[in-house]
Order: C-alpha cells, then structure tokens, then sequence
C-alpha cells in the first residue's frame, strides 16, 4: 500500500489525444460529443478520492452519445495498443511506479494499468489517469471488478490515500520448527475506524498476509546462518543488537514493508533470539 506520484496528465488531455483522429465518422464525432461528460466524471472522481466519498461514487453502463462498449474499445485500441495515441500516458502511468513495484502488495513487480473503479461499471473513466494506478497481476486479479459495498471495502488509492507515515503492519514470530510468521493489521489509535477497515479489507482481499509470510519465511532460511554466527560469538543480547539495527534500517527506508514488520517481531522475541532461529 504504497504511495505513487499522481499521473500529470489531465482526463481531457488524454481522452482528446486517444479520440483524434478515429477514422469512423459517426463515432468520433459522438466521442467529440461525449467530451464534457467525460471531464465532468473525472473531475468529479478526483474530488470523491480526495473527500473519501468514491464509495457512493455514480456509475453509468454509457455516457453521453457513446456506449460503455465503445469506450472500451477506445480505451483498448487507443490507449493500451502499443503505438496508439494515448499509450505514452499509459507508459507514463505504469513507469510510475517506486521500484517498478505493485503499490497495492508493495512486494511484486508491476504488470499492467488497474482500473480503480472498474470500467465495466464506471466506462466514464476508462481513460482517466486518475483512475488508472499501476498494478502486478496477481492484485489486478484478486481485487477483480469489485464494487465497494461500503466505504469500508473502499481500497486505498496510492495517488490519494497515504497511510506510510504510521506503523500499522505487525508481525508475530510463531515458535515453530522452522519459525513461522503471521502478519495482520495493527491501526494506530488515532486512525479513523473507516481507514482501519479499509486498510484490513484490503490487506484481506489481496492476500497479504500469505504473501508477506511466505517472504520471511525464505528471509529467515538467508539469514540463518550469519545469526547462528552472531549468536555464538555474543549470545542472545547480540543477536538483538544485530536485529535491532536491521530492523531499524529496513524502517528507515519504509515504516510498513514485511520487511520491516519481520525485524521489529524476531529483534523483540527473547525465544528467536536465544536460538529459535536456528
Ligand atoms: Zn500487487
């Protein structure tokens, strides 16, 4: 759940740039129509992102004179088709990205544009940059075309919603052989209740604490044996120290990555220290 720099591209800008220029009359000349209504969603859809209200946001199977069918086949055929008109904003959008990485896991690698709201039900904004984020595959399928029944199970969006600042991924260390990791959602005391369970719906619908348990998992097997090192040369109270600092460097560079959960739950745990990890 990582914050992206906001695409620059306006939703006028880009819906002009992909209609110019389609060579049936009839319909580029309805799809010039259509214009202001597709300004309209998108500037009505970055003031519901910012307001926290995209959970009653409107949809609508068409918009102007033009079908939801014929927008997605603008956006198909105009925007992601290699070297059709819009696809530099689509480069744009997807470049975007901090580390090439998936701003809905934080963990893998980018694949393709996810409509925040789906077009489907929202073809209004089907070009949208504002509704278009950078997503790996397995997001994209797991978060599928889901409507928000609430404004709890509205995802957050990484050019609006900002939750890095706090610590809210926390991990316990099972005292297992080998140990185990189990990850959850611990929102600090200040959030407002609807952030938290957007916050957890999110976290549950794309199964992050599976994925994030199986990364430390394989961690744990790269680390072992400089620990087993560091313990015999100091002992339990070394193996913290060492913790301790790789927790607090791994925070340094993001407060909410498994990562950093994973070194704060083993440097805090007596049991992985005086040798579970082993
Ligand atoms: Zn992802």
């Amino acid at each position: 759940m990582w914050r992206v720099p906001a695409p620059t591209r306006t939703a006028a800008w880009t819906y002009e740039r992909c209609i110019r220029g389609v060579q049936n009359e009839d319909l580029r000349d309805r799809l010039d129509a259509t214009s202001p209504d597709i300004v309209a969603a998108a500037d009505g859809f970055q003031t519901a992102a910012q307001n926290g209200t995209i959970g009653t946001f409107p949809g609508a199977a068409n918009v102007g004179y033009v079908t939801g069918g014929e927008l997605s086949w603008v956006y198909k055929n105009r925007f992601v088709r290699a070297s059709s008109p819009g696809r530099v904003v689509y480069d744009e959008i997807m470049t975007a990205a901090v580390y090439g990485r998936c701003p809905m896991c934080g963990h893998r690698q980018v694949a393709s544009l996810d409509h925040y709201l789906p077009k489907a039900s929202f073809p209004a904004l089907c070009v949208a940059p504002a509704n278009l984020i950078p997503a790996c595959s397995d997001c994209n399928k797991q978060k599928l075309d889901a409507i928000p029944a609430n404004a709890s199970e509205v995802m957050l969006h990484p050019y609006f919603d900002d939750v890095e600042g706090q610590p809210w991924l926390v991990a316990e260390v099972g005292q297992t052989i080998p140990p185990s990791f189990q990850f959850s959602v611990g929102a600090p005391a200040a959030w407002p209740h609807v952030l938290a369970a957007r916050v957890t719906h999110q976290f549950k619908t794309l199964h992050l604490g599976n994925l994030y348990a199986s990364q430390a998992a394989v961690e744990l097997v790269n680390i072992r044996q400089a620990l087993a090192e560091v313990f015999a040369a100091g002992g339990a109270a070394e193996v913290a120290a060492h913790l301790n600092q790789a927790a607090n460097s791994r925070r340094a560079a993001r407060v909410n990555s498994w990562q950093t959960a994973m070194y704060t739950a083993i440097a805090a745990s007596q049991w992985f220290c005086s040798g579970g990890f082993a």
